[in-house]
């Protein structure tokens, strides 16, 4: 400790902001495997090269990009490959090993493993929360003025789940477009700050990415259900069979190799992909204003705080400490949520910005770092809003969206504490 006044407040980490004492008593998250962990290494290591290309020259840092995506194709081309043949072997063992049981056997389980590996159509979960137009009809307009805004079309569907982000996808075989809204992270936002999330989720179809497009994407998945299927599933467990041991030992060889693609490819995205969330917070500004899509990055910092605090209502609600009963619980969930994100103080912020450089904060292993995106965004040319939401139309939409609100607030309390 340096000996600077540090104020108390027992809501938040008490710190020192002259010599940053106590800046992160938490500590970073360890990645959950080895290939997160390097995800989350190379990352930020695109993450850095590019805000330094970006801030040099906003038009900069495409001309690498078109090598790389021309080896990601290739290489998801090959991947894509190894299914086809699976698929056509199995049959071709199958017809003409018709006298064989073995052949016919060996036929099945190739084919069978090409249909587990086939590239999918993204589908929409069953227990997803659908907002269709006529449900919702102001919001699906401020969409439409964001996308028109961003240069691109509205959304076929909005989604809507208790999740602290938000994201967009395509699904069914007309690439329809779905806008996917966690509360979480909507309800802790002012109205400005949605259309500036808005204006950031829609940027993406207007900057295209590989990772999210069809090819790549299902390469990315099969190379994912590889992994799956040749990892062992006894692995943990200290007492090995002999046969076992065995089979570890050659299903090793085929993993690392399959592991390797998988790098390959990831490595190959991952700087395209990095380079779009960069375009889509430029077009968040645009939108919403450069004030408001930097306040947006705050947010993201808080994020955890705002599971965590979901998590504490939902396990009170749970285990009826204090007398409290789920469905009074879910009763003002998302206003307990605004008021909490509302009263966080700028101290708390400038902490969380300040652990954010030393840890390098993303949303996920594959965004570039938070203290990043919200400097390129406050470097650029200062924007004003293009699109502006005014209270009424901000209590319209609440309004259209006040049913989807209290049944995903039970579910948070009926199932984050489990
Ligand atoms: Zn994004």
């Amino acid at each position: 400790m340096c000996g600077a006044d540090i104020p108390c407040d027992d809501r938040f980490a008490t710190w020192c902001t002259a010599c940053d004492w106590n800046v992160d008593p938490g500590g970073e998250e360890p990645a959950r495997s080895r290939f997160e962990a390097t995800q989350r290494r190379l990352a930020h290591r695109y993450g850095e090269q590019l805000h330094a290309e970006l801030l040099a020259g906003p038009d900069a840092a495409s001309a690498k990009g078109d090598r790389s995506g021309a080896l990601a194709r290739a290489v998801a081309l090959a991947v894509h490959g190894v299914t086809a043949t699976l698929a056509v072997g199995g049959v071709l063992l199958m017809v003409l090993g018709r006298n064989s049981i073995l052949q016919c056997a060996l036929g099945i389980i190739l084919l069978v493993t090409a249909v587990v590996l086939r590239p999918r159509f993204h589908r929409l979960p069953d227990t997803a929360q659908v907002l269709l137009r006529a449900d919702a009809p102001r919001l699906y307009e401020l969409v439409d003025d964001v996308a028109s805004a961003v240069g691109t079309r509205g959304v076929d569907i909005v989604v809507v789940d208790g999740d602290c982000n938000a994201f967009v996808t395509t699904y069914g075989i007309k690439g329809r477009r779905a806008l996917h809204i966690g509360l979480g992270l909507w309800e802790a936002l002012d109205p400005q700050e949605r259309v500036a999330l808005l204006g950031h989720e829609l940027g993406h179809y207007a900057n295209g990415d590989l990772r999210h497009g069809f090819f790549i994407g299902t390469a990315l998945s099969s190379l994912n259900h590889w992994l799956y299927f040749l990892t062992p599933a006894h692995s943990l467990h200290r007492h090995r069979t002999i046969p076992e041991i065995a089979t570890d030992a050659l299903m090793a060889v085929p993993r690392w190799g399959v592991y390797g693609i998988a790098l390959l490819l990831e490595g190959l995205t991952l700087r395209s992909s990095q380079r779009s969330e960069y375009l889509a917070d430029r077009a968040a500004a645009r939108v919403a204003s450069t004030a408001a899509a930097a306040a947006l990055m705050d947010r993201l910092l808080i994020g955890d705080a705002i599971r965590s605090a979901l998590r504490t209502e939902s396990v009170r609600a749970q285990t009826r400490i204090g007398g409290a009963a789920p469905r009074a619980a879910a009763d003002g969930l998302w206003e307990r949520i605004a008021r909490r994100a509302a009263t966080v103080s700028e101290r708390e912020y400038e902490r969380r910005r300040r652990v954010s450089a030393l840890r390098g904060h993303s949303v996920d292993s594959t965004h570039p770092p938070t203290h990043l995106r919200r400097h390129l965004i406050e470097a650029g040319e200062p924007a004003e809003a293009a699109v502006v939401v005014g209270p009424e139309a901000a209590a319209a939409i609440a309004a259209e969206m006040a049913a989807v609100r209290a049944t995903i607030a039970r579910h948070v309390i009926r199932d984050l504490a489990g």
